[in-house]
């Protein structure tokens, strides 16, 4: 069993917080267990709940188009959410349950290893990237610390469903989305750089690495 399937069953069989007394199934997410890509959305909801699997409603069919659109498919990335138990009556998860819950997230991201997560909406941007304003965080990758998991770019997107049911959001996400390889690329190259550093430390200053990046 892999390391990622053991987390897994661990989700599955936890009982942390009340969210878990009302929901039929624990959705703890899925996809590549080595993406480099991995979505975090906010929690399951009423069809999530039902079948066990994240973003399988209608914001979900519209998120696989979104993928599609920067020529991956779902099974290339992690889609999981910041809480696993479906809130009663699709409320917000409160700030206990995702207190409870974070901890899984933090295992699930440090046994995937993601390049980049993509927060899906207000809630789970405000989880890594506090006291942001989703209207200005958008479509902007930005490279933090996580206690727990160190260094880690995100990358904040209005959520499927907002965009699914206000039109102007629809094209503002998609124009989000088209720029993830980008982000990806920037990555990457930052990462060259950091080789180069450690082989000509004098050449490549801090201050150059976060251009390379941005
Ligand atoms: S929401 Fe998270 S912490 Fe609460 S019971 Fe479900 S898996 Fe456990």
């Amino acid at each position: 069993m892999s390391r990622y399937k053991k987390l897994e069953e661990e989700m599955k069989a936890c009982r942390k917080c009340h969210l878990r007394d009302t929901c039929l199934n624990v959705v703890p997410g899925e996809g590549n267990e080595k993406a480099e890509i991995m979505f975090i959305g906010e929690g399951p909801g009423e069809k999530e709940d039902k079948l066990g699997r994240p973003f399988v409603g209608a914001a979900g069919k519209f998120l696989d188009e979104m993928i599609g659109l920067i020529e991956m498919k779902r099974e290339d990335v992690f889609i999981a959410n910041i809480v696993k138990c479906r809130p009663p009556g699709n409320r917000d998860p409160l700030p206990e349950e995702a207190e409870a819950c974070w901890p899984w997230l933090l295992e699930q991201i440090k046994t995937i290893k993601p390049k980049l997560i993509v927060t899906l909406g207000r809630h789970a941007m405000e989880r890594f990237l506090p006291n942001q304003k989703i209207s200005q965080m958008h479509g902007m990758a930005l490279r933090r610390e996580i206690t727990g998991i160190g260094k880690q770019v995100f990358y904040a997107l209005y959520h499927p469903a907002a965009a699914l049911y206000q039109g102007s959001l629809r094209e503002t996400l998609k124009t989000d989305f088209k720029k993830i390889p980008k982000v990806l690329k920037a990555i990457e190259k930052e990462k060259n750089i950091k080789k180069e550093v450690q082989m000509d430390a004098d050449r490549f200053s801090e201050e150059n690495k976060q251009e390379a990046l941005f």
